[in-house]
Formats: C-alpha cells, sequence, structure tokens
C-alpha cells in the first residue's frame, strides 16, 4: 500500500522543509513507518507568513460568489478522490475504512455548505436618526488564520477552519497534524486544484509547541483556530490574549449520556455504544459517563455490553474491522492508567480493560461499572474506547452529576417524556446537547463548547462570524 512522504504547501507550491528535515509517519495498526512528513522550520513558517499575507490582499478581493464557485469545485473534485484520500487517511490513522470515507465524504458536505454560507455573510443597515445618513454594518474578512488541528479527524478538523477562511476571504496557515498528515494534504490539494491562487491556504507541519508560539504572536496573523486538548488550548488562548488574536477554541469534552427511566432501551443502549466505540473513542463529543436511572439500569448494563462484546477490532483496512487501534503509541498507556487506577479504586470491569497483542495499538472496547467519582476516568478525558456505566435515581442527582465537571462540550440523553427532555436540555451545561439520537455536528449546526471545552463554534452561521470583523460605517450626504 503506497503512502506519499508528505509536503509543506506554502506560497501555492508543494515542498520539502527548507532543512530537508522530515518526521517519519507509523501506521499504527502495524507500527510500521510508512512514509515521512516534511518538518517545517522557522525560514518556512516566515515564507508562509508572508504568502498568507500576500495571499489575503488577494484573495479578499475575489467576490463572494468566485470563491463560492471555486469551493464548490474543490468539493468535487475531493468527493472524486474519496477512494484514495480514505485509504491514506486509514494507514496513517487507524480508522476502519468505511469510516475513512464517511470522513472525506463528510469534509465535501462541509466544504459545499461554507461555500453557500459564504454568500450570505450579510451586514446590514440600521435606522439613522436623520435624513441622507446611512448607518451601514459591513462584515470584513479578519485576516490571515492560524490553525491548529488534531489528528483524530485529520481531514475533518482542518476542514472547518479551511472553509471558513477561504469562504470569507481570508488566508490560512494550517498547522496539520504530524501522525496524520497525508489525508489533510489531500484536502488542501483538492483547493489547489480547483484554483485557489498562491498564499491562501498554506499548510505546515514540525513541533506544534514551536509552530503555534512562533504564528500566534507574529502581526501577519490575525485569527487563532485550535482543536486539542484543554491545556494546550489554555496555553494558546493565553498567548492569543497577549496579542489581541480573535480566538477559537474547540477543546475536551467528557460527555454525560442519561438514560431516564422512560427511555426506549434497545435504542439507547445501541446508538451510545455506537457513537462511543467510533473512532475507538478518540472523538471530543464521545459519551464518556453513562448515567442510566435505576429502573432501566440492569438492561442497560447488559446491552451495552453486548454490544462492546459485538465490535470488531482490528486493522482497518481489514473487511469487518468496526474499530481500529488506537491512533498513536501514547494513546495506549493513558488508557490502561484509567482503567487501572479505576479498577484498584473499586470499579469493575465487565468486558475489555487490555490491550490487544503487542503490535499496533490496539485496545479492548472496555465498559466498566461502579468508578468512583475520584477515580481518573471520571474526571479526565479518557479519548480511547472505554465507558463508565452508573445508576442515578432522580433528576436533580443526574443533573449535579452531569455538571460536576469543568467540562461542557457534548450532553447526551434519552427519554420519552418532552417535559424531561426540554428539562435536561436546559439544565445540562453544554454547548450541545442530542436527544433520543445521534443529532450533532453536520455543518449547518453550531458545534462547540462551555467552561473548560472553550468557546467558539465551528459550525452553523456562527462559524461563518468567527471569521469575519464587524465595522461600522455611518455616511451623511453632503
Ligand atoms: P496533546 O494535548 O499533546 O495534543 C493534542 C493536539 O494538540 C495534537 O494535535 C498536538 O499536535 C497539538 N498540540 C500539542 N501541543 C501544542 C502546542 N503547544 N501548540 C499547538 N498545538 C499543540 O495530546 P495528544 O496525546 O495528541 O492527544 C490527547 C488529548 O488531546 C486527548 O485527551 C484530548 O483531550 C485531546 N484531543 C482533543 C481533540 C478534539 O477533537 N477536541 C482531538 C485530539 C486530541
Amino acid at each position: 500500500m503506497s503512502y506519499p512522504n508528505v509536503l509543506l504547501h506554502v506560497n501555492g507550491e508543494w515542498r520539502a522543509a527548507r532543512s530537508g528535515k522530515t518526521i517519519n509517519v507509523l501506521n499504527p495498526a502495524t507500527e510500521e513507518v510508512i512514509g515521512t512528513v516534511a518538518h517545517a522550520e522557522k525560514p518556512d513558517l516566515d515564507e508562509a507568513l508572508a504568502a498568507a499575507d500576500k495571499g489575503f490582499a488577494t484573495w479578499k478581493k475575489v467576490p463572494a460568489f468566485e470563491r463560492y464557485k471555486l469551493m464548490r469545485k474543490a468539493a468535487d473534485i475531493f468527493r472524486s478522490r474519496a477512494e484514495e484520500t480514505a485509504r491514506l487517511l486509514t494507514l496513517e490513522q487507524g480508522k476502519p475504512l468505511a469510516e475513512a470515507k464517511m470522513e472525506v465524504m463528510a469534509a465535501a458536505d462541509i466544504i459545499d455548505w461554507f461555500a453557500e454560507e459564504g454568500r450570505r455573510a450579510y451586514g446590514r443597515v440600521i435606522p439613522a436618526r436623520g435624513e441622507g445618513i446611512y448607518q451601514l454594518v459591513i462584515k470584513e474578512p479578519v485576516g490571515p488564520v492560524a490553525a491548529f488541528t488534531p489528528w483524530n479527524f485529520p481531514i475533518n478538523q482542518v476542514v472547518r477552519k479551511l472553509c471558513g477562511a477561504v469562504a470569507t476571504g481570508c488566508s490560512i496557515i494550517v498547522k496539520a497534524p504530524e501522525e496524520t498528515p497525508a489525508s489533510p494534504a489531500e484536502l488542501i490539494r483538492a483547493f489547489v486544484d480547483a484554483g485557489l491562487p498562491p498564499g491562501v491556504a498554506n499548510l505546515v507541519y514540525g513541533v506544534p509547541s514551536e509552530i503555534s508560539e512562533y504564528l500566534i504572536a507574529h502581526p501577519v496573523i490575525r485569527k487563532v483556530t485550535f482543536t486539542g486538548s484543554t491545556p494546550v488550548g489554555k496555553l494558546l488562548a493565553g498567548l492569543a490574549g497577549q496579542h489581541m488574536k480573535r480566538v477559537t477554541m474547540e477543546l475536551g469534552g467528557h460527555a454525560p449520556a442519561i438514560v431516564f427511566d422512560d427511555a426506549d432501551l434497545d435504542l439507547a443502549a445501541k446508538t451510545l455504544a455506537g457513537a462511543k466505540f467510533r473512532n475507538a473513542g478518540q472523538v471530543c463529543v464521545s459519551p464518556t459517563r453513562f448515567l442510566v436511572q435505576e429502573k432501566l439500569y440492569d438492561g442497560f448494563v447488559e446491552r451495552f455490553v453486548q454490544h462492546a462484546k459485538a465490535v470488531k477490532v482490528g486493522d482497518g483496512l481489514a473487511e469487518g474491522t468496526t474499530m481500529g487501534p488506537l491512533a498513536h503509541e501514547r494513546r495506549v498507556p493513558w488508557v490502561e492508567t484509567l482503567v487501572q487506577d479505576a479498577q484498584a479504586k473499586g470499579a469493575k470491569v465487565l468486558t475489555g480493560g487490555k490491550r490487544i497483542g503487542n503490535k499496533g495499538y490496539f485496545y479492548e472496547p472496555t465498559v466498566m461499572t461502579d468508578v468512583p467519582k475520584e477515580a481518573r476516568a471520571m474526571n479526565e478525558e479518557p479519548f480511547g474506547p472505554v465507558a463508565m456505566i452508573a445508576r442515578f435515581k432522580d433528576f436533580d442527582e443526574v443533573v449535579t452529576e452531569a455538571n460536576r465537571l469543568p467540562y461542557g462540550l457534548a450532553a447526551y440523553a434519552f427519554t420519552r417524556s418532552a417535559k424531561t427532555a426540554n428539562a435536561i436540555a436546559s439544565q445540562v451545561e453544554s454547548g450541545m446537547m442530542t436527544i433520543n439520537h445521534l443529532g450533532l455536528a453536520l455543518p449547518e449546526v453550531p458545534f462547540g463548547g462551555v467552561k473548560d471545552s472553550g468557546y467558539g463554534s465551528e459550525g452553523g452561521s456562527e462559524a461563518i462570524e468567527a471569521y469575519l470583523n464587524t465595522k461600522f460605517v455611518s455616511q451623511a450626504g453632503l
């Protein structure tokens, strides 16, 4: 299976780092080196900054309708390459090929949606207090953007940021994940092949902290957008604050999944197990604390364990695999630590709980009960295939538990009562809540968190707004 040596994309050119340095890329299913990615350093970043500055000057003058046409073309190109791109994504990240294809196709839909929405970045006219005065609210692109994206959805973490920038007339430098560099490079390639002018979208890889420190502080950059862990998000938001840069932060979560006594039990267990083990649990909105009301508790546990046992773990390229390995080496000891810590504190492991084999970063789909609140897994983001199921008595108790952590990204609930649905949606402190189905992450709906899960939105009209400045012009006739 061929895998490219991935290059930087700077000022319209695909090229190696000026130093010639590269970083190895591994297949997490085999631990074999499958290729390399160019390692950018300061001279490369300086070129990318100059290109983004120039790219912005060009792109902001291109009419919204032309930007829209180019983006629609990029979406079609990207779709037409779905097979090859999905294979690269599975090779470098591990997820099953079917999930990889879904990621590519979803990205193409996201491009289409942002393309359309960019044409509707309307300002407004405010009625004036005097005759002949026009009070205009004008939306202008914020400027060159620095974007930092992780490895769990190597394409979809880039596409929302890239599209927000391109649709509004900004330029962007993407620091994509070194672990999974080829599939995001294919996304950029679709835009380049659709005719995006040089400098509008630049792509770099390297040492994340070196690149973020340099780009965020640089005067050319006007906006920072990051997806990743809460500690890194706080660091980058602090740096952006020092330089007064616009910021979007999409950070970690520890989603409560609440199943009330009147829920459809089969639907809840099946839907939530599917969501838990997708992408081996390496999803910021992954359900993590399963809070089940007393009457349904035993039935839910039994069904959920059955679903967990039915997950077929293997190489993402192998026929029938429904869960791949964890995406990189450091994820395995982390998940092991959380499970062992929970067990030591009294948790029961009903299924899973161990690494699989000693080649590839495979970990068993794991279900635990009786996990005390002090266990690390009940407080820190597992970002792995680990579910903790706990019992609750009444509404107030479950709200208290749902809101106990500093996170506030996604939340899930199952109930047949409209009254309970409304009440739980209003009382859980989260940026997103989905009830009786999985309804998160479509391009047209807001996507983002509150509290330690960050701020800003990467979906819906809010996602466009994040790349626009508001200018007020008051004009009197002479
Ligand atoms: P990590 O915190 O080291 O890295 C997370 C991401 O941030 C990576 O893509 C990394 O390259 C980037 N990063 C790290 N330091 C950076 C810096 N100083 N400047 C710019 N980028 C930086 O951890 P990890 O082991 O790669 O991932 C584990 C944790 O990351 C998870 O527990 C989860 O909380 C978080 N994560 C969240 C998402 C998400 O979708 N919100 C995605 C991936 C990882």
